[in-house]
């Protein structure tokens, strides 16, 4: 006989752990509208080209991570590992420059990336995406950064600190890596294979290699941030400024970086003390270039995605509670034919009513519906034996206090929603 199990690097999320799903999503709707975000949902797949462009042919993503097919159609086909290429092409497609200016919208949905799968790291994963697009006052860099800290506050997550590094823009950066490729011809020698090739395809990369050999080397490399234009330089110094008037903690790291021209800028993730290895619960920063590449006017834009499994991570193991969700407080019990039938009709007013109702199914025994009613937490079963369907009355059983009281079926609505709140 055929046993499935869910493909590598995939999850079924339980009803048990729906209540951290439930309070993370609640809380991104009110944080992103307290901020003045707008919900903007882009398809699950796009065309492949879009992520070749918009992500970029030498970065991880495309090399190595896309799920990538011809449909039927022979149409290729990407299964999105991002939401900004997907959020930029639908502002170009729906002309939104002709709105006011950013525009500010955020995403929530599953992304696919072909990794090697371990705790924090999946090959389908949860995204919370924010952009604001159209603005280069590094106010608005600041503003998307709060978001996300504002997000993780509310969840109650400790030890938070930012991650920041300016990468510059085309202006300035070419004669940074320059330096950086003269500096890593120096160790071709003690550099990892992945290294050499990052050396002639994207050299701004060689910065953040995880290959433990190369760590000495990237502690050595020149920093990017010696090397900003003015323009480049005063946006920096001006974020840092308004990170500091919050009291926001942040640590400088030359190693953060992303490796293609129409980034631009700023760069940020967010580190939270409990997920280990990959202690990235956010990553972001600005990508003045990205709408001319997808062929769109040069239009700067500044955002940040978090991986929801992270945050959940996080929240457990940090220990921190979250809201049940509401469950039935309500359970019909009966005994006989007469008396199932009053209490399927007795279930559907309640719910028309607003009070959750659950009903044993079959015929059982009142005790086992009444060890059901336990199990499943109630406060009270309505008992509906032979006496009562008779009589047209429920026995309420409170189940904290063991005690039971006769109620006439008209009247069971009304007692339970004073009862019940
Ligand atoms: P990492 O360095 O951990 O691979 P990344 O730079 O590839 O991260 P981004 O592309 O910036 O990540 O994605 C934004 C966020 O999405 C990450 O900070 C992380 O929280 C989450 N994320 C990325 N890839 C995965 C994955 N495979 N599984 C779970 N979450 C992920
Ligand atoms: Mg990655």
């Amino acid at each position: 006989m055929a046993f499935y199990r869910a493909p590598r690097g995939t999850q079924d999320i339980l009803p048990e752990d729906q209540p951290y799903w439930h309070h993370i999503q609640e809380r991104i709707h009110g944080v992103a509208q307290l901020y003045g975000y707008r919900q903007l949902d882009t398809p699950i797949f796009e065309d492949t080209a879009l992520f070749e462009q918009g992500v970029g042919e030498t970065t991880d993503i495309v090399e190595k991570e896309m799920y990538s097919f011809l449909d039927k159609g022979k149409n290729p086909i990407t299964l999105r590992p991002e939401f900004t290429a997907g959020v930029v092409r639908a502002y170009l497609e729906h002309g939104m420059h002709v709105r006011p200016q950013p525009v500010k919208v955020y995403s929530l949905g599953p992304c696919f990336r072909y990794e090697r799968p371990q705790a924090g790291r999946y090959r389908q994963h949860t995204q919370f995406n924010v952009e604001a697009i159209g603005e280069q006052d590094p106010a608005a860099d600041l503003e998307v950064m709060s978001v996300a800290w504002h997000l993780y506050e509310d969840l109650g997550f400790k030890e938070l600190s930012f991650q920041l590094n300016s990468i510059g823009c085309p202006k300035c950066r070419p004669d940074f890596l320059k330096v950086l490729v003269e500096y890593y011809r120096g160790h071709i020698d003690d550099i990892c294979d992945d290294c050499r090739r990052r050396l002639e395809r994207n050299p701004l990369r060689l910065l953040d290699c995880k290959a433990e050999s190369c760590q000495p080397i990237i502690d050595a490399a020149p920093n990017m941030r010696e090397h900003l234009c003015d323009e480049c330089a005063e946006h920096f110094q001006t974020l840092l400024g308004y990170l500091d008037s919050l009291g926001r903690p942040y640590t400088l790291s030359h190693r953060l970086v992303r490796g293609l021209d129409y980034y631009t800028k700023t760069v940020f993730e967010v580190w939270a003390e409990g997920i280990g290895a990959q202690n990235a619960v956010c990553g972001g920063g600005r990508y003045d270039g990205l709408a001319e590449v997808l062929g769109g006017p040069p239009t700067p834009g500044v955002g940040f995605a978090s991986g929801l499994e992270r945050v959940v991570l996080t929240m457990k193991q940090q220990g921190v509670q979250v809201p049940t969700l509401p469950s039935p407080q309500v359970l019909i019990a009966h005994l006989g034919e007469q008396a199932k039938l009053m209490g399927v009709k007795l279930a559907s007013d309640l719910r028309a009513a607003g009070i959750g109702a659950l009903i044993s199914f079959g015929k059982r025994s009142l005790k086992s519906q009444l060890r059901q009613a336990n199990r499943q937490g109630v406060a009270f079963a309505l008992i509906i034996g032979e006496r009562e369907a008779e009589a047209g009355r429920v026995a309420v059983r409170d189940m904290a206090q063991g005690e039971q009281h006769p109620v006439a079926l008209e009247d069971v609505t009304t007692w339970l929603s004073q009862r019940l709140g």
